[in-house]
């Protein structure tokens, strides 16, 4: 990351972007089977096309793997021009960039239990917007989400975590208060974690600018589909 405050383009130079733009039209003539053929999404639409596009292919074990090839790599040795920033929890099973079929330089992903805000999770989604711009911010969580699970085993004092742990899930608890949580619990878990979702939305609507849209999705793991929240 340039760690300088600058604009985005003196952060990355005019120059590095143009070459990285360009990059993008060569490698579509070099190989017109990669997903490098894909212009480069400019807005929050077109982005959600193209994460949409790309979970398909993973569901239809048809992925891609694209932007992964060393000379790729190389045009991002000085610089990132990623089109998407994903806040998504630090679950194994829920790698952004498999899920969505996308590769290197193509997505700003922060990573942490639970999507929960705390002020490093908002220093890097606010170094997004200012230096990197990217139209879309994705709120991710996923099914069986286990700081969900023990956010919602916390409220009906059933278990509490270790200390550090437990700071963690106290910062899930907030967005399942209104909850109802005694039935039953793979159901209750499932709406806690739209739930979290949409907490963790709500957390940053006071840093999303209008240039940026906040949009939020759960991971099915069993079905391996991204579903969009509305
Ligand atoms: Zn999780």
């Amino acid at each position: 990351m340039c760690r300088s405050i600058l604009t985005r383009r003196q952060c990355l130079g005019a120059g590095a972007v143009a070459a990285l733009a360009a990059s993008y039209s060569t490698r579509a003539k070099a190989d017109e089977s990669s997903a490098s053929v894909e212009p480069f999404p400019t807005t929050a639409e077109e982005v959600l096309t193209r994460l949409r596009d790309g979970n398909q292919r993973f569901i239809s074990g048809q992925a891609r793997h694209p932007h992964a090839e060393l000379a790729w790599r190389r045009d991002l040795e000085q610089t990132q021009k990623p089109f998407a920033t994903v806040l998504s929890c630090s679950d194994s099973r829920v790698p952004p960039e498999l899920l969505f079929d996308q590769g290197f330089g193509d997505l700003f992903v922060i990573r942490v239990a639970g999507h929960v805000i705390d002020p490093s999770t908002l220093g890097s989604l606010q170094y997004a917007l200012v230096h990197l711009q990217t139209p879309l911010f994705l709120v991710l969580g996923h099914e069986r989400c286990g700081a969900v699970t023990a956010a919602v085993q916390a409220l009906l004092g059933e278990h509490q975590e270790p200390a550090k742990i437990q700071a963690l899930v106290d910062l899930v608890e907030p967005g399942l208060e209104k909850m109802d949580l005694h039935g039953e619990r793979d159901a209750v878990v499932r709406q806690a974690v739209a739930a979290n979702v949409r907490w963790t939305m709500r957390q940053l609507t006071d840093l999303v600018q209008d240039s940026t849209q906040l949009a939020g999705a759960v991971y099915e793991l069993d079905r391996g589909e991204v579903e969009m929240l509305t």
